[in-house]
């Protein structure tokens, strides 16, 4: 039996790309048993019908899956954070980069808005931050939409990866979108005025080629509350910290007040940034007191 990709749901038909056919098909009903519902992203066997269209049978193990955008198998999160309007934040892109690093996503960081940076302190302190970044191994990428050949430097990464946009709302995802591929423009701005249903449209999302790869029309990320992520995971969530925790004296080191810790060492040395520590300690105590962000 041929094996292929969701790539669209749409209508209850889930659209399978396999060896650049796209077959439109319907479940056959197996998987509903286990109660799993196919989706986007997800690499599936199925049985083609004719050239067009056919069944899909059963659903691979997926790798990770999100809510918003429901789609599954995720290989690389871009991460789009603006550098002024609103303001970067390191303390939310470690946040997403924890809840990317936690579901096994690769994550790539943008800084956009670059031509709107109007004083060179802050214009210093933003590639400080993407210098940072790039140290721990983070690809970091400065952009403005006023020239779209700074946006297009991500294309090269998208190749043989399904990747998901996300970052807070008006920070340029969509600009950056559209910028990419005049197709990720008409999917979110024709279906929705088109159908007159407006924002409240039940999103569907696509999977579009692009770069070698598969990129999710639509931008989002389910929560970024740490459900799911316990406080000895919270280490391996940062890269630089991991790396130095296999020389701390006690296994299961926290890295906060306990001796001989390698990871603080590697703070006052200079090694790990101090601004990443400190908001791994606040992570890490909103962790084991599961409080509300706000
Ligand atoms: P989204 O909510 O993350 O999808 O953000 P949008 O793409 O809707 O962008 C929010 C606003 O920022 C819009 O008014 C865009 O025109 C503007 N914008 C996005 N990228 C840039 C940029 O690189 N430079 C400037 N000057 N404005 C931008
Ligand atoms: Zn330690």
């Amino acid at each position: 039996m041929p094996k292929g990709k969701i790539v669209k749901a749409l209508s209850g038909f889930y659209y399978v790309l396999a060896e650049n056919m796209l077959y439109q098909c319907r479940g056959r009903g197996v998987f509903r048993k286990n109660k799993i519902s196919p989706l986007v992203g997800d690499e599936v066997i199925f049985q083609a019908e004719n050239e067009k269209e056919g069944y899909i049978l059963e659903i691979l193990h997926r790798k990770n899956e999100l809510i918003r955008p429901p789609i599954s198998n995720i290989d690389q999160g871009i991460l789009v954070f603006s550098a002024v309007s609103p303001d970067f934040s390191a303390k939310l892109l470690d946040r997403f980069l924890v809840l990317m690093e936690a579901k096994n996503i690769r994550p790539i960081i943008c800084i956009t808005k670059m031509d709107l940076i109007a004083d060179h302190v802050i214009d210093e302190k933003i590639r400080q931050f993407a210098k940072d970044y790039e140290k721990i191994g983070y690809p970091v990428f400065l952009m403005t939409t006023k020239e779209p050949e700074t946006v297009k430097q991500v294309i090269p990464y998208l190749k043989d990866s399904i990747s998901v946009i996300a970052g807070q709302s008006g920070v340029g995802k969509s600009s950056m979108l559209n910028c990419l591929d005049h197709r990720l423009q008409l999917k979110t701005g024709e279906i929705s005025d088109h159908l007159g249903r407006g924002k409240h449209t039940t999103r569907h999302v696509e999977l579009i080629s692009l770069g070698g790869g598969l990129v999710a029309d639509t931008p989002g990320f389910s929560s970024l509350e740490f459900t799911g992520i316990e406080a000895d995971d919270l280490p391996n969530c940062f890269p630089e910290i991991k790396e130095f925790s296999i020389q701390c004296k006690f296994r299961g080191c926290l890295h906060q007040k306990e001796p001989k810790c390698a990871v603080k060492e590697a703070v006052e040395n200079g090694d790990i940034s101090s601004y990443r520590y400190e908001h791994y300690l606040q992570f890490l105590e909103e962790i084991k007191e599961r409080k509300p962000r706000y």
